[in-house]
């Protein structure tokens, strides 16, 4: 038997300093988890007390800037993109009554509740637009009110600058407005030289793209793509009108070039039946098109599992293209994503640039990252915000065109 297993435990002097630095150490972490649960504490109340106060839509024409204001001083900016501007102050006067009062944080709650809210109106482009616009606010709210880039608040960067086209080295031609194709060679050799000029353009270590814009027949896009194999490009985007699945499966059996698709459809459910069908190479999700930064990241998602690259469409404004470079600032699978810029006439101040290479930098938030000077908004959407023309594509012979 120990004889000292009753005695008081003797400590050296070593294990006394210790000792006594351990409860001197124990008392300040106390004394920090304590000021952190009154951190957390005044974060929770903040973040669980805003609310959503009034939307106020400024229509610029074909896209209306929409501001958010909640109880916390705290504002929201979103972009509706190619709506008539009525059609805007109307859907989002109706819509608010699904969103006073309500926290502007719960951004994948309030996606839903808009989306879902009537059984008739799910989806389309009119609420879908409208909705992308609201959820670019919502989370701009968001970050501005963590103090953090919304790309923080998605699982952070995973990449340090984002590719942009066009560029010097990367461009898109296209067919041009509507012409009526008679199927003669002239046609399709006018084609090719667009091509022809586009690679000749970038050089042979360059990037070419062709936009369709669904102008093309079958017919004519097959022999197209078979001439110009050999200029090496990069997508074909929209070969045909968006969902029609079968004339898709049909294109990709007999064309050899990648084909793109998606700035027309709106949110995951549009863009699984190309996945599942195997018949897109690239995706090209919209923001302000296909549901916001929340739809954009889910899309991304569904890609990933096929091993489909992103590409995403965008002729936002600076405001809209923020929201666009946070979403795909934390994505795995980006190729490349379009930006024109548009300051709308200086109303907009990003906090990001582009080189000259085209790669853009993460915006720098908090928010989306893109600042508004509301009283040269004011100004302008008095002057240009209710100008809307509907583009009406038709043929020289009369006909209804795609486009
Ligand atoms: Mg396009």
């Amino acid at each position: 038997m120990n004889t000292n297993e009753n005695r008081p435990p003797v400590m050296s002097r070593r294990e006394l300093v210790a000792s006594a630095g351990a409860f001197a150490a124990a008392g300040m972490i106390a004394d920090v988890v304590a000021k952190a649960d009154a951190v957390v504490a005044g974060v929770e109340d903040r973040a669980t007390s805003i609310k959503i106060t009034s939307v106020t839509p400024f229509p610029l024409g074909s896209k209306t800037l929409i501001k958010i204001q909640t109880n916390h001083g705290i504002t929201g900016w979103g972009e509706i993109s190619q709506l008539p501007p009525k059609t805007v102050i109307a859907l989002l006067e109706s819509m608010y009554e699904l969103l006073d009062g309500e926290n502007p944080t719960r951004v994948e709650y309030l996606w839903q509740k808009l989306y879902r809210a009537h059984r008739d109106f799910r989806g389309g482009a009119f609420m879908v637009h409208t909705i992308s616009g609201i959820d670019m606010a919502l989370w701009d709210i968001t970050g501005k009110l963590h103090g953090v880039p919304v790309y923080r608040l998605l699982g952070g960067p995973t990449r340090d600058k984002i590719r942009t086209y066009p560029s010097a080295k990367a461009v898109k031609t296209a067919p041009g407005m509507p012409f009526p194709y008679s199927g003669d060679a002239i046609d399709v050799q006018e084609l090719v030289k667009r091509v022809k000029d586009a690679r000749k353009q970038v050089g042979p270590d360059g990037t070419v793209m062709f936009d369709c814009h669904c102008q093309l027949p079958p017919p004519i896009l097959i022999q197209f793509a078979n001439a110009i194999e050999s200029y090496d490009v990069l997508w074909l985007e929209e070969p045909a009108v968006p969902g029609n699945i079968e004339v898709f499966k049909r294109l990709k059996q007999q064309i050899r070039i990648p084909i793109a698709t998606g700035e027309r459809d709106r949110g995951i459910w549009e863009v699984i039946p190309y996945l599942q069908n195997n018949c897109v190479d690239i995706l090209q999700p919209d923001c302000g098109h296909g549901g916001g930064i929340s739809q954009l990241r889910k899309v991304a998602t569904l890609a990933e599992a096929y091993n489909v690259p992103l590409a995403p469409h965008s002729i936002l404004s600076f405001l809209g293209q923020s929201a666009s470079f946070n979403a795909v600032a934390t994505i795995p699978n980006l190729l490349i994503h379009e930006f024109y810029p548009s300051d709308l006439q200086g109303v907009l101040h990003r906090k990001w640039d582009v080189d000259k290479d085209g790669y853009a930098t993460l915006p720098e938030g908090p928010g989306l990252g893109c600042d508004v000077d509301e009283d040269k908004l004011v100004k302008l959407s008095a002057e240009i915000g209710m100008k809307y023309k509907w583009p009406g594509a038709h043929y020289k012979d009369g006909a209804i065109a795609d486009y």
